[in-house]
């Protein structure tokens, strides 16, 4: 529990940094009193009582800017505002009457009736739009508030929900696409994703954190965990066994930090209350006074891991953790495209769509494509692909196939393999450029223009592609990632366009893009400037070397 509230000393010169553990407990600014006013769980009642009867006009600015994002909703952008203008213009005048709304599929994991019942909303409320978010979500657009009550019922009806899909509050939990079926991974984290879900989501008690707290847990390292709030990374123990290790303090944004190991070993059934603590310390101690200054990471950075864990042990867990060994990075990042052996001798097979854009009515058919196949299990990876479980051999050929109709291909091309974007201008409120489309013409161009280069490609080259700072799609920890901005065009004009940023990674080559001063290039320029940037780095690349090796000599 927070601790009592010691007021600050009389005299004190520093408004201090808004740390409900050191007695700050007045808001000091208009988010925190936004929560402060009225928990944020408590807009789901109005929704349904007042605003779905009211329509749009009828909802509380307060509701409409703040609490709604606890349930996985924010308004989209208005259509033809361009990025140049977004800068100059009031948030309100960018709000569109219709809202994006996130699904939160904790480790990304579906049954095919779920995922049949999540592409039927998006074809019936959401203008068939449905988008696979590196966080492992489903994100819709178009969707009217009327509609909302009733596509919770759907949603609730098979066991899924948008609570805490957004807002200072912990939200979906990345887990391994192939947990329990991988022969890679260490120990499968399932369990923990489920009761941590159970326990603590939608819990008032932990649904008014300084900012967003985003979690990840696998028995291996495919959930990009270096990048997490909290991230708990299998790993096996000289003497206890297989287990997770303790990261904290990792995200990117504007302020881009990769998370800290704590040294501790965590046993999978101690993983939710090592998660509830470090949840706590984050509530209590995190930083509250500057939004932008508010994620864990900050705190993590301050204090030092010895610290936090320190604080940990004494104030939350009540009790030392077991040191523990550092996971090693795999030989290349795993992103599980492609046909591989399960654990029971089946065989999964994971799919590429364009940058996370696939529809409603291609859900639906992929739920069926599945059943067909005989599984009746669909995962969504934080890389915006789609894995297919529980494949005999014998069906393997034909799922292809019939994944491959729906544009989701299980032997894609490199880049479609590693092309990522986030949501961009056509719908996101802070965009400042085009990003999906982009991306689908880059990928084109690169398969046409770069075909030639695939035998020697032996290693991926990631290319992630933002709308603005806030890097929804990593951009810091790609190979070549782009930050779309407003740049100075050939003829003189402003236009859209994008600062680069070459040789980020995570695993073996842990760490972020080094940003080329001055180094923008134009949207048009894109597509010859990537092509550019591949053809040197296989001419230059020594036998073996990575992308991200070669950009750092
Ligand atoms: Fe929107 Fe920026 Fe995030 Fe892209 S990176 S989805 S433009 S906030």
């Amino acid at each position: 529990m927070v601790p009592p509230a010691a007021p600050p000393k009389r005299g004190h010169a520093r408004r201090g940094e808004g740390q409900w553990a050191l007695g700050y407990r007045e808001p000091l600014n208009p988010n925190e009193r936004s929560k402060k006013d009225d928990n944020p769980l408590n807009v789901r009642a109005r929704i349904e009582n007042i605003y779905a009867h009211g329509g749009f006009d009828s909802i509380d600015p307060a509701d409409l800017r703040g609490r709604f994002r606890w349930y996985g909703l924010y308004t989209q952008r208005k259509p033809g505002i361009d990025g140049g203008r977004t800068a100059v213009l009031e948030p309100e005048e960018l709000d569109d009457r219709y809202f994006m709304m996130r699904v939160r599929i904790d480790g990304g994991a579906l049954t095919t009736e779920q995922l049949r019942v999540i592409g039927e909303i998006g074809e019936l409320y959401a203008r068939d739009t449905a988008d696979i978010t590196d966080r492992q979500n489903i994100q819709y657009h178009w969707i009217r508030i009327e509609d909302v009550p009733a596509i919770w019922q759907k949603l609730e009806a098979v066991g899924l929900s948008t609570t805490e899909a957004c807002g200072d509050c912990p939200r979906v939990v990345l887990g391994s696409p192939v947990a329990g079926i991988s022969a890679d991974e260490i120990i499968d984290g399932t369990w923990a994703i489920e009761e941590i879900n159970r326990r603590y989501i939608g819990d008032p008690k932990y649904s008014n954190l300084p900012r967003k707290f985003k979690s990840a847990i696998s028995g291996q390292q495919d959930i990009v965990h270096e990048i997490n709030d909290i991230a708990f990374v299998g790993v096996e123990h000289p003497e206890h066994g297989p287990g997770f290790d303790l990261w904290v303090g990792g995200g990117l944004s504007t302020n881009p930090m990769l998370g800290k190991r704590l040294g501790a070993w965590v046993p999978l059934e101690e993983v939710p209350d090592v998660w509830e603590g470090v949840v706590s310390v984050f509530r209590d101690y995190g930083y509250r006074r500057l939004r932008h200054r508010a994620r864990i990471k900050f705190l993590v950075a301050d204090w030092g891991p010895e610290r936090f864990r320190e604080v940990l042990e004494t104030e939350y867990l009540k009790r030392t953790l077991i040191d523990g060994p550092a996971p090693e990075a795999p030989a290349v990042p795993i992103d599980h495209v492609g046909v591989h052996k399960q654990k029971d001798g089946k065989r999964y097979v994971g799919a590429a769509p364009i940058a996370g854009r696939v529809s409603g009515s291609i859900l639906v058919e992929l739920a069926k494509a599945a059943e067909r196949a005989g599984s009746g299990r669909v995962r969504l990876t934080p890389h915006q692909k789609v894995v297919v479980l529980d494949v005999a051999e014998s069906d393997v050929e034909q799922l292809s196939a019939d994944l491959a109709k729906l544009g989701l291909q299980s032997n894609p091309s490199p880049w479609r393999r590693s092309t990522m974007a986030c949501t961009g201008i056509e719908f996101c409120k802070l965009a400042i450029v085009e990003t999906k489309q982009r991306a689908a013409d880059l990928i084109t161009a690169l398969e046409e223009r770069l075909a030639d280069l695939n035998s020697q490609l032996d290693v991926p080259v990631t290319v992630h592609i933002n709308g603005c700072p806030n890097s929804c799609a990593r951009i810091q920890t790609a190979d070549i990632g782009l930050k779309g901005m407003i740049v100075t065009q050939a003829d003189g004009t402003q236009g859209e366009g994008f600062q680069v940023h070459l040789g980020g990674g995570l695993g073996l080559d842990s760490g972020f893009g080094r940003k080329l001063r001055g180094h923008k290039v134009t949207a048009a320029e894109l597509n010859d400037y990537v092509e550019r940037v591949v053809r040197r780095f296989v001419e230059q690349r020594t036998e073996g070397e990575r992308f991200a090796q070669w950009a750092a000599r």
